[in-house]
């Protein structure tokens, strides 16, 4: 598998941020799992190894003084692994982002923090981090692990909705998304119950095929 050192990439109107390819889940639909590119702005995001802060940081300055900066609407920590995966390097470049740009920020996780580090992230992200975005997958503790595969089992569930009441703590908005097409709409309404009482917001994301191989 080809790999290179692409960590900041543009993606919609975000300033994209790739940490890490590390990740304790193997979900069904994991773009990882193909040989495609699934990206239009970049050849690889996998990385031939996990870059340093001052090196990411370095990476956002020289794009700033690029023409197309004016483009981004926000910063966002994804990749192509879990972004808490990297959790102390992550910190710090969102603390750089915060005190030099004024964009927002946001992560898109599995939610798994907590179990990665083994200690509660939510009260790190305050003041550093805008939005929260979490993947839920399914009401269902059953269909999210088979659907996820996560390393942690069955106590992955429950450590992801834990980690969302959390953060809504401490980051001024969270989202809990699924996959439309994906779930029943009865698992929906339950998906929506359920960020109902945890105070967070529920999103339904569009379904987008997956590249054919040419
Ligand atoms: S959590 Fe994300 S990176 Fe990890 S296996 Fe699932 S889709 Fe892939």
């Amino acid at each position: 598998m080809k790999k290179d050192m692409t960590i900041i990439y543009p993606e919609y109107s975000g300033l994209y941020i790739n940490l890490t390819n590390r990740c304790p889940c193997n979900c069904t639909f994991c773009i990882r799992q193909g040989d495609q590119n699934e990206f239009d702005n970049v050849t690889t995001l996998w990385l031939e190894r996990e870059p340093s802060a001052r090196e990411v940081i370095d990476a956002i300055k020289a794009e700033s003084r690029e023409e197309r900066f004016k483009n981004y609407r926000e910063f966002v920590f994804c990749g192509y692994g879990e972004p808490t995966e990297a959790l102390d390097i992550l910190l710090e470049i969102a603390a750089w982002l915060k005190e030099n740009f004024d964009l927002p920020v946001r992560i898109n996780t599995n939610g798994l923090g907590d179990l990665i580090n083994k200690k509660k992230i939510a009260p790190l992200l305050k003041g550093k981090i805008d939005t929260v975005s979490i993947s839920l997958n399914s009401s269902d503790p059953q269909i999210y692990e088979k659907t996820v595969r996560p390393v942690y089992k069955e106590k992955a569930f429950p450590a992801l909705l834990e980690f969302a009441k959390e953060a809504a703590l401490y980051v001024p908005k969270v989202i809990l998304s699924t996959v439309d097409t994906t779930i029943t709409h009865q698992d929906e309404e339950e998906c929506k119950k359920i960020c109902d009482s945890l105070g967070v917001t529920y999103r339904i994301r569009k379904y987008t095929e997956p590249k054919k191989n040419k």
